[in-house]
């Protein structure tokens, strides 16, 4: 069978890693500041992560949903620590598209409704209704359900006003990333969040924070935009919250408790995904990585504002988006095949940086120093 890519392929073969370094099957070394597209939140092969994982895995590593299974419980406790949303449930998954699938499908059926508001670029998995809730043509097939979704552009209050105006009462949810990802690392303005929350509360919608890619601590604060102080309905979650090994979840506001029974899957919530998601909470609580994530991303961010040929630097803690001239477009690949530093990238000119969130001031040198030396070649 020829196996089917996904990505154009890097010609590397990373075949180890720890911390926020990996190596090639030539023994290479090369610096992580994308993480697997901000996947990796504690760093590769953390000894408390392999650990309980492998502790796990010599116990049992699956079984039925349909018994009790204490490590779920256990989870959901530390999510609901860590986050401050203990009175919140947590339904767990596989994925950032299942999750969103979920949230999206709770809210169709709490509010026996079939609108659904997104906004441009937005990105949010490619199962069915996720997809459909996806500004992205490249990954939207002609069968979908993108009848019932409104695209409104980002930020845009007068828009979103008007469209609660003019259909309120048909609105299931409205589903934001608080910080686009794939659409170029754009933030959500605070009185925007602010619009959404009225706006749900007055008509009754959802509303779907989604925090696959911004959640997690990545921007100093647990769930997508906390830092706003708005509180949204239902957060989406994965990504870092394995570390690597998949799983993916939601955390639904108490007022869903009705609909709950739509929820189901075979191998969310299995004993292994657990334990590794556990150990990711483990860590970020011990190492104090939000605070962390805070710290070294500031520091980034205002440093990487000082270069003059940087057009834009944009995001939040370890969610960063640099905008470079056009021209400068080669300068992620420089990085990786000069330097050996993997980096993102959101169009050709913006370089997305989603490192691990415990990265160090050394490892933010060291790029900035690979960054300049690029700049100027
Ligand atoms: N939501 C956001 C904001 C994402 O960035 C992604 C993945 N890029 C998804 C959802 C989908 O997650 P997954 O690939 O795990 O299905």
């Amino acid at each position: 069978m020829e196996l089917f890519n996904v990505y154009p392929l890097t010609p590397i073969n990373i075949v180890r890693a720890k911390g926020s370094a990996v190596w090639d099957e030539q023994g290479n070394e090369y610096l992580d500041l994308y993480g697997g597209h901000a996947v990796i939140s504690i760093g590769h092969t953390h000894p408390h992560y392999v650990e309980t994982i492998s502790n796990q895995l010599n116990k049992i590593a699956f079984y039925s949903n349909s018994v009790l299974i204490p490590i779920q419980r256990q989870l959901a406790g530390q999510l609901g620590d860590v986050s401050g949303k203990s009175d919140y449930s947590l339904f767990l998954c596989n994925s950032g598209a299942e999750a969103n699938e979920n949230a999206l499908k709770l809210a169709s059926f709490h509010t026996n409704r079939k609108k659904v508001i997104a906004f441009s670029k937005s990105f949010h998995g490619r199962t069915s209704l996720a997809v459909a809730a996806t500004d992205n043509s490249a990954i939207v097939a002609p069968i979908n359900q993108t009848d019932n979704v409104v695209f409104l552009p980002f930020n845009d209050e007068d828009a979103l006003t008007q469209a609660f105006a003019a259909y309120g009462d048909e609105i299931a949810a409205v589903i934001i990333e608080g910080i686009q990802g794939v659409g170029g690392i754009r933030e959500a303005s605070i009185p925007f969040l602010k619009l959404i929350r009225q706006l749900c509360d007055q008509y009754g919608s959802v509303f779907i924070a989604d925090s696959v890619q911004c959640g997690y601590g990545r921007t100093g604060t647990f769930f997508s935009h906390d830092y706003s102080g708005v509180n949204a309905d239902i957060y989406s979650m994965a990504k870092g919250m394995g570390n690597g090994f998949p799983i993916g979840g939601i955390a639904i506001s108490p007022k869903f408790q009705a609909s709950f029974g739509m929820l189901g899957t075979t191998f969310g919530g299995n004993h292994l995904a657990c334990a590794a998601a556990v150990a990711v909470l483990d860590v970020m609580k011990q190492d104090n990585l939000m605070e962390n994530a805070a710290q070294v991303g500031s520091y980034l961010i205002e440093e990487l504002k000082k270069f003059d040929k940087v057009l834009e630097v944009r995001g939040r803690g370890l969610m960063i988006g640099i905008e470079l001239p056009t021209e400068l477009s080669h300068v992620k690949k420089d990085l990786l095949m000069i330097n050996k530093i993997f980096t993102g990238e959101a169009k050709p000119n913006v370089i997305r940086l989603l490192p691990a969130l415990n990265i160090t001031k050394e490892i933010a040198d060291r790029f900035l120093t690979a960054f300049n030396e690029r700049l100027k070649a």
